[in-house]
């Protein structure tokens, strides 16, 4: 008899479960995969889990006839899982959108999300099991539920006096969840910019996204938005994206440059 994926989680969380711990000084917007240590494989929507064998994350099967998030372009599919807060999510690019001056929604529109999806339980997802609060591969972004968000005061990993995540100091895990998410639209931002550019015309210009990030992560490290955006160029961007949106004034200027240069990029595409 052959077990569904949910059926082997099931087990596989249950073999877990015993020795389950905490893993406080992992990213807490999502889990690391892919060859370097970064979140794709690749611009081409590779990406997903590369190590551990995990298997890639369904949607809830709770709701089978979830239906599109009304009057959303910004995703092709429907949002799954705990559809209310992955609608709220979506509906909430409207306002980032503003932050970035009309270029996300335009952005977005013309590349929009493949789905998504606030699990109802997170134990449901392998990387959110792992520690994630939420994680992007291919267009798809999953979302912890913020009843079960890991993160902010409290958290056994939060430290005080240090902001490991950009959403770290939001007082509530609404707030908390919508950074998370903003993290990941950056990823989305970022690779599909890096993937129209980066390979081909203009790197040798040396005016690819990938090497104006590089410049301003090596130039923005001691300033970065947060520890975790000291992790990896990826992780810088979206980290600044994120804050660029939360808490503008607190980003110094190297990072502010970085979004507004990587955006105006994504205008051009
Ligand atoms: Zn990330």
């Amino acid at each position: 008899m052959k077990l569904s994926v949910e059926d082997r989680m099931d087990r596989l969380s249950l073999g877990i479960c015993a020795v389950r711990i905490r893993l406080s000084k992992i990213n807490r917007n999502h889990v690391p995969s892919g060859p370097k240590g970064g979140q794709f494989a690749s611009g081409s929507g590779g990406g997903g889990i590369a190590s551990g064998g995990a298997p890639e994350a369904k949607p809830d099967k709770s709701t089978p006839d979830a239906k599109p998030s009304s009057g959303s372009s910004y995703v092709k599919k429907p949002t799954y899982g705990n559809k209310p807060e992955a609608d709220a999510l979506v509906t909430s690019l409207g306002d980032a959108d503003k932050t970035f001056k009309g270029d996300l929604g335009k952005f977005l529109e013309k590349y929009p999300l493949d789905k998504v999806t606030v699990m109802k339980d997170a134990r449901r997802d392998p990387m959110l099991y792992r520690g994630a609060e939420a994680h992007y591969s291919g267009g798809a972004i999953t979302v912890r539920p913020q009843s079960q968000s890991l993160m902010g005061p409290g958290s056994p990993s939060y430290y005080k006096g240090t902001t490991e995540n950009v959403g770290d100091n939001l007082p509530t895990a609404k707030g908390r969840q919508s950074v998370a998410f903003l993290h990941e639209v950056g990823h989305h931002v970022f690779e599909t910019v890096d993937a129209k550019t980066l390979n081909r015309v203009e790197l040798k210009a040396g005016t690819a996204v990938i090497l104006v990030a590089t410049a301003a992560w090596k130039k923005g490290a001691k300033t970065a938005p947060s520890d975790y955006a000291k992790t990896s160029v990826r992780e810088y961007f979206s980290e600044a994206f994120a804050a660029y949106h939360f808490e503008p004034g607190k980003l110094d200027a190297t990072s502010r440059k970085l979004v507004e240069t990587v955006m105006a990029r994504a205008k051009g595409i």
